[in-house]
């Protein structure tokens, strides 16, 4: 099982003090790649991060050689929203990368987002 590591955990970021524990949250899924657990500040009635255990930073961090990351993140989608019930009423996934797009937390995040109507705007 990867663990968070080390090699992999920044010792500065609050997402790699969550998935080693040494932080709160309310966790919904962990596999040997990914950990996901509730928004502290929830936009929607299900607002999920879903995360690596890997320190990536962003989108643009993940190469051929970590793309399992992708094919985990993915997984941890169908998983979760089956979980949570949302599946078969839709649910919205974001990645926010860099200034123009707000992102604060700088280990890559994919926003599950469900529960709702949400509008047809993708950006406010
Ligand atoms: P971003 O704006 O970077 O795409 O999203 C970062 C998200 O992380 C925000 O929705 C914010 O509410 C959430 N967040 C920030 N700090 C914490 C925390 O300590 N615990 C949890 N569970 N979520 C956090
Ligand atoms: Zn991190």
């Amino acid at each position: 099982m990867l663990s968070p590591t080390d090699a992999f955990k920044n010792k500065e970021c609050i997402f790699c003090k969550i998935i080693a524990g040494t932080l709160p949250c309310e966790k919904v899924y962990e596999n040997d790649h990914i950990f996901a657990f509730r928004d502290i500040s929830p936009q929607a009635p299900v607002h999920v991060l879903i995360v690596p255990k890997q320190h990536v930073v962003d989108i643009l961090d993940v190469s051929s050689e970590n793309s399992v990351i992708f094919q985990n993140l993915f997984g941890a989608v169908q998983q979760i929203a089956a979980k949570l019930g949302i599946a078969g009423s839709g649910f919205r996934t974001v990645f926010n990368s860099g200034d123009h797009a707000c992102q604060t937390m700088y280990h890559l995040h994919l926003h599950l987002l469900g529960g709702t109507q949400m509008s047809g705007s993708l950006v406010g």
